[in-house]
C-alpha cells in the first residue's frame, strides 16, 4: 500500500482548489469514490433526512492503517498522488487529498477501519476537524464513515440546501450513475430506512441498469461497441420509447468515471436525429475509454467536467458508434437480447451473484408474483372495450354522421321558432352549409374544405386537440372529476426523482385525473387516468407531465396546468397521419366552426388550426386576374 504523504505546495497550488462538500450528494460522491479507490466491491450508502442529518458509507476495501488514520483527514494528504507527473495519468477517482479534510471541517465524522492484515480495527471521531484519541475495535476489514450534522456549523451553506427529499434524490442520482460506471461493485442505497436500490455487482451493465431503472428500461436497450483510433466506445443506448423530456437518464463515463460533457450528450442526440422528436432526449450509458493522457480531469474541482485532448475526433467516434447501433442492429438481435436480460434476472433471483440478501431483483420477482396473482398481465389480456380505440372512433363517427344528417329541412323547422336576428344567423348558416364542400384530406393530416369563395386547410390534430383542451379546462375549473378507472392498472417503472415528483405532486396529479400509488421502491401503479388510451400512451403522458412538473416553469403561453391538460388532450385527439372518412372530416369541420364561434383559432400552443385561401388569391397566383 502506498504511504500517505502531504503534497508539496507546488503540487497543491497546481491543483485547482474547489469546494468539495457543496451538498450531501457531493459528500456521498467523494466518500464512495474513496471506497472504490480502496478496492471495495461492496459499498453501502445509508442516509437520513437527505443526508443532512446522517450519512453512512460502509465498504469492504483495503482499509486505512491505524497509525495513518488522522493523516487521511489532513488537507492535501493523499496516498494516490506522489508527484506532479502523476497528475497526468490518474487512474484513481480521487487524488487531491481534500475530501476528508473538507468534510470533517463541516460535519461530525466517525470512522472505523481495519486493514486485512491488522488484528483489530481502529475507531476515531472528529469534531470540527479535531480528531479524538484512537480506540481499537473489533470489526470486519474495510472502512465505515459516518457523517452527521452536515453544515450545522456553516449556516450560509445550510441555507442553500433544498428539501430533504430533493437532496436524497440528488444522492440517488449520483450513486446510480456511479453504480452504472462500476457494474462490478455491488451498491446498496438506503434512504430513511428503506432500500431504494441495490445492484448485484455481477459486472453486467445491463443487470445494473435493470437494478436501477427496472425492467421497462432493461428491455429497451441496444448495445454500443465501437473501437477506432485508440478510442473505445461501449455501453448501451435506449430505443426511442425510453426517451424522456429531460437528460436525467443520460450517463456518460470516461475511463469508467462518471462525468458531464454537454457536447458528447449533444453528439449522441444528433445520432438520434429523425428517430426522436425535438425535446425528447435518449437514454444512454456510454463509456469512452482512451489513454488517460488524452483526458484532463482536473478542469473542474468536482471532477465531473473534463476535456479531451483530441476533442473533435472523440466526438466523431462517439457519433458513429451510436449511429451504427441505431441503424444496423437487426430486430431479431434486440429480441434475443431482451430474452437474455430476462434470463439474467432469473439468475439474479437465484441469488448466486447477489452480494446482498435483499435485492432489487428479488423485489421485482415479488412484484411479478403480485401481478400474476392479483391482476392480469396487461400484455396478455385482450384489449378491453375502452382500450379499443375503434369504439371511441365509432362513437365519434356516429356523432358526425348525425350532424351531417341535420340537413336543410331541420334547420328550416328550427327557423320558424327563432327570433328575427336568429333567423338571419340561421339563414346564413344554411347558405354556408349549402356552399360548404369537403374536398378531402391531404397527407392524411389536413382536411380541405371549399366554402363560398374560400378554400380551407384544417390541421385535424390541432383542431381536435384544441376542442378537447377547452372541454378539459372547463371541467378542471369546475373541479369535475377528470379521471377514469382503469380495469387493468398499469405498472410504470420510475427512477427515484420521478417517484419523488409523483409523491410531492400527488394532489396536482389527482386533480388532473391521475390515480397513482407507490408500488415497490422503483415502480408506481396507475389505476386512474384522464384519458383512455393505450398503455404506452398513458405511460408516456404521465412521464411528460412529470417532466413538466420538474421544469416547474410555464412554457410559453401556457401555465403548468394548461400544459398538462394540453398533453392529455394531445393524447386523446385524432393524430396527424391518420386517414379520415368523410363523416370524420365533417366532424373536424364542425369542431373548427364551434371553436371559431368561441373566438378560438389556434391549438393550445398557438399554432393555427385553419389556413384560408381566397379564390382571388388563387386566381392571382394563376395570373387570371392582376
Ligand atoms: P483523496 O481521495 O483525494 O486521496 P481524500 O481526502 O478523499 O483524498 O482521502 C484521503 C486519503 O484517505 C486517501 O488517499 C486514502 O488513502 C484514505 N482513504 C479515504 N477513504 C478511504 C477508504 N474508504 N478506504 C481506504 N482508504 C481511504
Ligand atoms: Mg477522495
Amino acid at each position: 500500500m502506498a504511504e500517505i504523504k502531504v503534497l508539496s505546495q507546488a503540487v497543491a497550488d497546481k491543483i485547482a482548489a474547489g469546494e468539495v462538500a457543496e451538498r450531501p450528494a457531493a459528500v456521498v460522491k467523494e466518500l464512495v469514490e474513496n471506497s472504490i479507490d480502496a478496492g471495495a466491491d461492496r459499498i453501502t450508502v445509508e442516509i437520513q433526512n437527505g443526508g443532512i442529518k446522517y450519512i453512512r458509507i460502509e465498504d469492504n476495501g483495503k482499509g486505512i492503517l491505524a497509525n495513518e488514520l488522522e493523516f487521511a483527514f489532513v488537507r492535501h494528504a493523499t496516498s494516490k498522488l506522489q508527484s506532479i507527473e502523476d497528475l497526468f495519468s490518474i487512474t484513481t477517482m480521487g487524488f487531491r487529498g481534500e475530501a476528508l479534510a473538507s468534510i470533517c471541517a463541516v460535519a461530525d465524522v466517525e470512522v472505523m477501519t481495519k486493514t486485512k492484515d491488522a488484528d483489530e480495527g481502529v475507531y476515531m471521531t472528529l469534531k470540527h476537524g479535531i480528531p479524538s484519541e484512537k480506540e481499537t475495535v473489533a470489526c470486519n476489514f474495510g472502512t465505515t464513515m459516518i457523517i452527521q450534522n452536515l453544515f450545522a456549523n456553516v449556516p450560509a451553506r445550510m441555507k442553500f440546501l433544498k428539501k430533504d427529499s430533493t437532496e436524497a434524490g440528488y444522492i440517488a442520482d449520483v450513486l446510480g450513475r456511479i453504480a452504472l460506471a462500476k457494474p462490478e461493485i455491488a451498491f446498496r442505497y438506503i434512504c430513511d430506512g428503506t432500500e431504494v436500490f441495490s445492484t448485484s455487482g455481477d459486472g453486467q451493465l445491463k443487470n445494473t441498469i435493470l437494478n436501477i431503472y427496472g425492467m421497462d428500461v432493461a428491455k429497451g436497450l441496444m448495445e454500443v461497441q465501437h473501437f477506432e483510433h485508440g478510442v473505445n466506445v461501449c455501453g448501451v443506448v435506449g430505443k426511442a420509447e425510453l426517451a424522456r423530456g429531460n437528460r436525467t437518464r443520460q450517463t456518460l463515463l470516461v475511463n469508467g468515471r462518471y462525468i458531464k460533457n454537454h457536447v458528447v450528450a449533444k453528439v449522441v442526440e444528433e445520432a438520434y436525429r429523425n428517430i426522436l422528436m425535438t425535446g425528447k432526449f435518449p437514454f444512454f450509458v456510454i463509456n469512452i475509454e482512451l489513454a488517460p493522457e488524452m483526458v484532463d480531469v482536473n478542469v473542474h474541482p468536482a471532477k465531473t467536467e473534463i476535456k479531451f485532448a483530441n476533442e473533435k475526433e472523440v466526438y466523431d467516434i462517439v457519433y458513429h458508434a451510436v449511429k451504427n447501433t441505431l441503424y444496423t442492429v437487426p430486430k431479431e438481435q434486440t429480441i434475443e437480447k431482451t430474452e437474455k436480460t430476462e434470463k439474467s434476472e432469473e439468475v439474479l433471483k437465484n441469488n448466486n451473484y447477489n452480494k446482498f440478501e435483499t435485492s432489487r431483483a428479488t423485489e421485482r420477482s415479488l412484484i411479478a408474483d403480485f401481478m400474476k396473482n392479483t391482476i392480469p398481465d396487461p400484455k396478455k389480456v385482450t384489449p378491453l372495450a375502452f382500450r379499443e380505440p375503434t369504439k371511441e372512433e365509432a362513437a365519434f363517427v356516429e356523432k358526425m354522421v348525425l350532424t351531417q344528417k341535420m340537413g336543410q329541412e331541420e334547420l328550416e323547422v328550427k327557423l320558424q321558432e327563432k327570433s328575427v336576428s336568429e333567423v338571419d344567423e340561421t339563414l346564413q348558416l344554411i347558405e354556408k352549409k349549402a356552399e360548404t364542400k369537403i374536398i378531402g384530406q391531404v397527407f392524411n393530416t389536413y382536411v380541405i374544405v371549399e366554402q363560398a369563395n374560400k378554400v380551407f386547410l384544417i390541421d385535424q390534430h390541432a383542431a381536435h386537440e384544441r376542442k378537447r383542451f377547452e372541454e378539459l379546462k372547463k371541467d378542471y375549473m369546475e373541479n369535475k372529476v377528470l379521471g377514469q378507472m382503469l380495469l387493468v392498472p398499469i405498472v410504470l417503472d420510475v427512477d427515484n426523482s420521478e417517484r419523488q415528483l409523483v409523491l410531492e405532486n400527488a394532489e396536482k396529479l389527482s386533480n388532473m385525473g391521475f390515480g397513482i400509488e407507490e408500488f415497490g421502491s422503483n415502480s408506481i401503479i396507475i389505476h386512474e387516468t384522464p384519458v383512455l388510451a393505450g398503455e404506452n400512451e398513458i405511460k408516456e403522458l404521465l412521464l411528460e407531465i412529470l417532466s413538466a412538473l420538474r421544469d416547474g416553469r410555464p412554457s410559453g403561453i401556457l401555465s403548468f396546468e394548461e400544459r398538462a391538460l394540453d398533453m392529455i388532450s394531445c393524447k386523446y385527439a385524432i393524430k396527424a397521419n391518420k386517414k379520415l372518412s368523410i363523416p370524420e372530416m365533417d366532424g373536424i369541420l364542425k369542431i373548427v366552426e364551434d371553436l371559431e364561434k368561441a373566438g378560438i383559432t389556434t391549438c393550445p400552443h398557438g399554432r393555427p388550426i385553419k389556413i384560408e385561401f381566397d379564390k382571388r388569391d388563387i386566381e392571382k397566383m394563376f395570373k387570371r386576374i392582376v
